[in-house]
């Protein structure tokens, strides 16, 4: 058992933060206990400190195992600016740089060592001579083939267990379903691991789903609304990455295309500067983001509709790690759904794909909580909806939709559930192309009997009437939009059908986006951010491995302006506080300081204003319920910097000549008070105020 203060007390010294997020104290404690852990917790849950401070903690050397040599460098590089002693080793290094490693670990230097699963073998001569404290499995979803990242090479690490049957071992991942969680527990020899399953609320992020009209133009003006927030953008193929990445490119938006198909050294350079915040956006399929922490990831869009719920919600995931409140926004549409469909038939274990597609679609098509929805999707349940999507925060209207839903059923019915959704619309709305023309659809009965509802409104009609059951798309016939058998009721039975209220796709932007003042460039965030960004490029780490983005919110909120109050601030641990905490706090007085001399500039503006309107002392003092004399304050202050004022009008004459006489009597004395005394108390400190900012101005 190790004490609660301990783990408090190390938690704060070295990572900055007060209180633990759940389940990681309960998970270190079980690592204490010496058992074999399985963790599942959301992307940005926190699951990185589960094992860090244990590491800390424990003797000897903790090794982790990570796919991804740039995910190793980004947590190694975090844990040195922390003053964690931490080290990676793979194949991207050269032999003495290796060399230097092992004699570090043989000295007991190193706390953690990041390995990849294929250069396990190097260790064996350390697993020899070394006390192993701990073994860490990260991303371990990726030792099986059910889950969506498998690598070969992770189906060696069965052999960690055999050979330290004695070492608790924890392994981690943002997977939830049951079939990985079990398999990635047999196969790492570790079935009796105590399971942790956190809850997959990450309730910082917005959910938004819009559909796919102008994809690009709506971009472009929810990126102005975000000046210098890094965000990513997925599609679906290679070739809208570059399209997408090129027209914001366009608008001016610092934004570049990221794919596998892209050179291996350039890819890295563009991930390097994403998290480095050179580059604000990144339109990328889903290959990036898993190697990476950017915790000030504000924002995550999905240019096309994502093929599963879990590959969506990991993706998301990447938006505001920090904790701060971040966007998700989703773009919805059948010609994605049809493409994806197409996907899901080519591939092994058709159905499940499909199923899986049909939850994606079911989750965007959504008129309740989508929060909900997607909880349940991971077996999680709550009872009230979450305030935070769009549905929450624009809940539908409905209507008695029967006429509009007849018209839409019987134009199919006359089309004989020949034509796909496109045809339909264009019959309904009497359209003159070709497609029409050629095929005499003219001359049908239900030809233009709604052409006073859009396009892109019947569109979402015939969505919401295949969601309610009465239409569904053939997609294996050329997506032709066909009657189901609940249609004739509707038809022939005159059954009421509810439709909900469309609204453009703008009006929801306005309505639910509070609108956020734009950073502001003069804020006390900004300044600091450009300090952080500053010192990142002289250390050559990722700016927000200085200090996340919610810490600077808090020291921007809080003002520490002594090591005392700095040290109190969540995310600075002691390392931080002696390398950054001068610096932050130096620009942190400087700030408050300009701002003070602004405010004192503002406010003696204010009484110029009310002086020139012919307000007098007491009167100002009173609208502005300030002290007289600080108003006369203000008032010697203009008239020295030559406003024109009568300051003559406050004084009299013989007490101006008696302050003139003391003036040369004191010689020079130190301000307002030695006159005071002079006169024994006679002459009032606002009239010798007066007086001495009359006779400055006589000589100057
Ligand atoms: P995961 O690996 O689960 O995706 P990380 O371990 O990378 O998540 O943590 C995500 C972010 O949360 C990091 O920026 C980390 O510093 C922060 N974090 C972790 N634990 C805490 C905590 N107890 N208090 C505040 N922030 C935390
Ligand atoms: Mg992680």
């Amino acid at each position: 058992m190790i004490a609660p203060t301990t783990l408090k007390n190390t938690l704060k010294e070295y990572f900055g933060y007060d209180t633990f997020r759940p389940l990681q104290e309960e998970i270190i404690h079980s690592i204490f206990s010496g058992k074999d852990n399985l963790v599942i917790m959301p992307t940005g849950g926190g699951k990185s400190i589960c094992f860090q401070l244990p590491a800390i903690l424990l003797d000897g050397l903790t090794i982790v195992i990570s796919p991804l040599i740039a995910l190793m460098k980004d947590q190694v590089d975090g844990l040195t600016t922390n003053g964690i002693a931490a080290a990676y080793l793979n194949s991207s290094q050269t032999e003495s740089e290796q060399q230097e490693i092992y004699s570090k670990i043989d000295a007991g230097e190193i706390k953690l060592l990041y390995t990849a699963p294929e250069s396990l073998s190097y260790l064996e001569n350390t697993f020899n001579s070394k006390t192993i404290s701990l073994i860490a499995i990260d991303e371990a979803h990726c030792i099986s083939s059910w889950g969506h990242d498998f690598r070969p090479a992770y189906t060696n690490l069965g052999y960690l267990k055999k050979r330290f049957p004695t070492i608790p071992m924890i392994a981690l991942t943002a997977t939830a379903d049951k079939a990985t969680r079990e398999d990635i527990a047999n196969q790492l020899n570790i079935p009796h691991a105590k399971q942790h399953i956190a809850s997959f609320d990450r309730k910082n992020l917005k959910l938004e789903v819009r559909p796919a009209n102008d994809r690009v133009k709506q971009i472009i003006s929810f990126i102005d609304d975000r000046p210098n927030e890094s965000g990513i953008i997925y599609c679906l193929s290679r070739k809208a990455t570059e399209t997408v990445a090129e027209k914001l490119q366009g608008a001016n938006i610092n934004a570049i295309a990221y794919h596998a198909g892209i050179a291996h050294e350039k890819r890295s350079k563009i991930q390097e500067d994403f998290i480095n915040d050179k580059c604000q956006v990144i339109c990328a399929t889903i290959a990036f983001g898993m190697g990476i922490d950017k915790s000030n990831v504000r924002w995550v869009i999905h240019y096309n509709l994502p093929k599963n719920i879990e590959g969506y919600y990991q993706e998301i995931g990447r938006a505001g790690r920090d904790g701060l409140p971040s966007n998700t926004l989703l773009f919805h549409s059948y010609g994605d759904v049809i493409q994806l469909k197409k996907f899901a038939q080519s591939s092994g274990n058709v159905e499940v794909q499909l199923a899986k597609l049909d939850r994606m679609k079911e989750y965007a098509d959504a008129l309740s909580c989508r929060r909900k929805i997607l909880l349940s999707y991971f077996g999680e349940l709550i009872s009230e909806d979450c305030g935070n999507c769009d549905v929450c925060n624009n809940p539908p209207q409905f209507f008695d939709g029967t006429i509009i839903a007849q018209k839409a059923l019987s134009a199919v019915a006359r089309l004989n559930g020949q034509e796909p959704i496109g045809t339909v619309i264009d019959v309904l709305r009497g359209a003159q192309n070709n497609a029409i023309l050629d095929k005499n659809y003219q001359t049908l009965k239900t030809y233009g009997i709604a052409k006073d509802i859009s396009w892109l409104d019947w569109k979402q009609y015939i969505t919401q009437l295949i969601n309610l059951g009465y239409l569904e798309i053939a997609f294996h016939e050329n997506n032709k939009l066909k009657l189901t058998e609940f249609a004739k009721d509707v038809l022939f039975n005159s059954k009421k059908v509810d439709l909900a209220n469309l609204v453009e796709a703008t009006e929801v932007l306005e309505a639910q986006i509070p609108k956020k003042p734009k950073a502001k460039k003069n804020s006390l965030f900004e300044r600091l951010r450009q300090l952080r960004y500053k010192i990142a490029q002289d250390e050559d780490v990722p700016a927000y491995q200085i200090f996340n983005d919610a810490t600077l919110r808090e020291m921007e909120a809080e003002r520490p302006m002594s090591d005392e109050e700095f040290i109190r601030i969540s995310g600075v641990g002691r390392v931080k506080m002696m390398n950054y905490g001068h610096d932050f706090i130096k620009e942190i007085i400087s700030f408050s300081k300009e701002k003070k001399r602004k405010r004192k500039v503002d406010t003696t503006k204010k009484t110029y204003e009310l002086y020139q309107q012919g307000l007098s002392i007491e009167e100002i003092a009173q609208e502005r319920k300030l002290a007289q004399t600080t108003i006369f304050s203000h008032i010697s202050k203009l008239y020295a910097e030559g406003k024109d004022i009568d300051m003559h009008q406050f004084i009299d004459k013989h007490d101006l000549e008696a302050i003139r006489k003391a003036k040369v009597a004191l010689e020079n004395p130190d301000g307002l008070k030695p006159y005071f005394e002079h006169f024994q108390e006679a002459i009032s400190y606002a009239t010798i105020r007066v007086g001495l900012t009359i006779l400055k101005k006589e000589e100057s």
